[in-house]
Formats: structure tokens, sequence, C-alpha cells
């Protein structure tokens, strides 16, 4: 390493280092000025150089935030970061590489590729700004709408489930899945600095309040009297315990999951204690919301496998290592015909 790059190692920085000369163009008010926030503050917090950081974009309201930041970053076309990130992650495994997108950008018009660079476990940070609407385009409803929303292209409201991200994350084989809302900043800024770590695709499904076309669609479970309440707090190797008294907890039973209550200073022991790498669990907690369930926030599956990229690298090193880069063997190496 050199002094130069030493000296930027050794530098730490703060949150307003990563934010660019352009004013957020997001209405007032919005949450997406919160995620931008954590976002900043775990990358000061991650102490890495802004040059490391590429940030990508499709399109959407979400997709306007690499414009506000001090790195990398490559406002992309509708569904399509996560093939970029790809390249620009492969071009250069160096670089950390983000996804910001949206439940329509991600879930709709991108949603093949959410799932594909899951299955390969390419090592990028995902963070999927979900606000249940289409924001940019004005207000019609979008692939993760609570059922029953009524709004200007669900007049008598939508007739359809919606989607759930965390649920599709894992059953496409995602390493890293997380929820938190736009709400909790300092949970997100923990998050965010966690998947960083991962090595491996890192999903954090984030709900985002908008103000303008769906204002206060979390607010039953996010608003600060009721969280304490109504979220369940996912601690690996911890039991599920919730309520405002800690009083409440989680037990897995005959496929699902069943309410107990109990006295704080003697809860059960057979309560379902958290495990990261228990798929099935995860899948199950995914399921659950307001008001029949707490609303899971934190982390629910982490596990190592190798990445999309190392394995690339590998693979590319034992070819050149079996041509030893001879062009002339390689063209040759193959069934040849000579055309008379
Ligand atoms: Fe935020 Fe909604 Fe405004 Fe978009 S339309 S900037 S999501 S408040």
């Amino acid at each position: 390493m050199s002094t130069l790059e030493k000296q930027i190692e050794e530098k730490t920085y703060k949150p307003s280092d990563f934010k660019s000369d352009q004013e957020p163009r997001w209405c007032p008010g919005c949450e997406d000025y919160a995620i931008i926030k954590a976002f900043q503050t775990a990358l000061a917090e991650l102490g890495i150089p802004k040059e490391k950081h590429a940030v990508i974009s499709g399109i959407g309201c979400a997709a306007r935030l690499p414009y506000y930041m001090s790195t990398y970053g490559f406002h992309t076309i509708h569904g399509r970061p996560i093939p970029i990130a790809t390249g620009v992650k492969i071009a250069n495994p160096e670089l950390s590489v983000w996804v910001i997108t949206g439940d329509g950008d991600g879930i709709s018009i991108g949603g093949n590729h959410l799932i594909h660079v899951m299955r390969r476990n390419v090592d990028i940070n995902i963070l999927l700004f979900d606000n249940k609407v289409y924001g940019l385009t004005k207000g019609q409803y979008s692939p993760t709408s609570n059922k029953g929303t009524v709004n200007k292209s669900a007049p008598f409201g939508t007739i359809e489930e919606p989607a759930e991200p965390v649920a599709l994350a894992l059953a496409s084989g995602a390493t890293f899945v997380a929820r938190t809302s736009a709400a909790y900043v300092k949970h997100l800024t923990e998050l965010i600095k966690e998947a960083h770590k991962h090595k491996g695709t890192s999903f954090i499904h984030i709900y985002q309040n908008c103000y303008i076309y769906n204002d206060g669609v979390f607010d039953d479970f996010t608003r600060k009297e009721v969280r304490e309440e109504r979220n369940l707090i996912l601690e690996h190797g911890k039991p599920l315990i919730f309520g405002k008294n800690r009083d409440k907890g989680l037990r897995f039973k005959n496929g699902r999951f069943e309410i107990v209550e109990f006295d704080p200073k003697n809860p059960p022991e057979d309560l379902t204690v958290h495990d990261e790498t228990n798929l099935s669990l995860a899948f199950a907690l995914s399921k659950l919301y307001w008001p029949e369930y707490p609303v899971p926030m934190g982390i629910f599956r982490r596990v190592s496998q190798p990445s999309f990229e190392e394995m690339l690298y590998t693979q590319i090193e034992k070819a050149k290592e079996r041509f030893q880069t001879d062009i002339a063997k390689l063209l040759y190496s193959g069934d040849i015909w000579e055309v008379r």
C-alpha cells in the first residue's frame, strides 16, 4: 500500500463527507431523507474512502439517491440497476457496490433480476425502499400495495395479494436478508453496516412512508407509541420476545407461530429461539404481519457461501493456467475442421 493510500485508509469520515453538492429533490418530509441520512452515517462509520463505493439505482423516487452521494454512482434505467451493479462488481471486485431500488423498480419491473442476483450471490448490497406505491408517477398501486388499497389506478381497491419482499429474497436463496423501517434510523444504520460486512448479496427491505401518495401505511406498527408492542426485534440466539413489557413471545408449533403471554420475570423455556442460519424459520417469520402478529425487524437470514465474482475469478485463473494464456493454443483446443 502506498503512503497516499495509507493516509486515505486512516482518514476518519463524517456523514457530510458522503454528501454531494446537489440539493435533494424529494418532497418535504419524505422518509427518503431519513434513509440517506442512515446510509451516509453508515458509510462514514465504515471508514472506507468514498471512491471505493459505487451507488447504482434504477428509476423511481428512491433512484434519485446517487445524485446526492459523493461517491461513484449511476442512475440507470427502470428495473435494471442489478445487472449493471453486477457488471460493476465483476469489473472491479474492490468496489463496494450498493443498489438503490424501490418496490416498483425492484419487485415489478426488475423482479427477475432480483431473483437471479440472489441465486448467484453476487457481492452487492441492495437497499429496497418499500412505500407500497409508485410515487414518481403519482400514485399507482405497486406489487407490494396492501390488498384493498384504493388509489388512482385502483378506484375500487386492489384485488390482488401483495408481494412480500423478504419472503421473495429468502425463496431466491439470498444469504443476507434484513428488514427495518426508515423511521428507525439507528437500526437502519446498523443493518447497512452489517450488510456491508457480508460477503455475497445482502438485501435490506426498508418500509418507507410516502407522505404524498400513501401516507401512514405503516403507522399501525411504526408509530413511536406502538412500535415496541407491535414489532418483533430479531436477535440471533435469543428467544422471540416482544411487547413493551417484554411479556409476549412466539412459539413455533405445528407449522405456525402461536403468541404466548407470560410474566416477564419468568419467560417460558420453550419459546422459539431466533437462528439466522435456519431458512425455514426465516421464511415463517417473513410471513408475519400486523395485526395478526408483531412485524419482525432485523436480520432474518445470514449464512456464508462463496460469492459469484469470487468463483468467476477462480474459474478464469484456472482457465488461464490450463491454456497458459496462449491464444493460439486456446483457439486450436477444440474441434477443428479444415474447410476446402
Ligand atoms: Fe417521497 Fe412520496 Fe414524494 Fe416520492 S412522492 S419523494 S416517495 S413523499
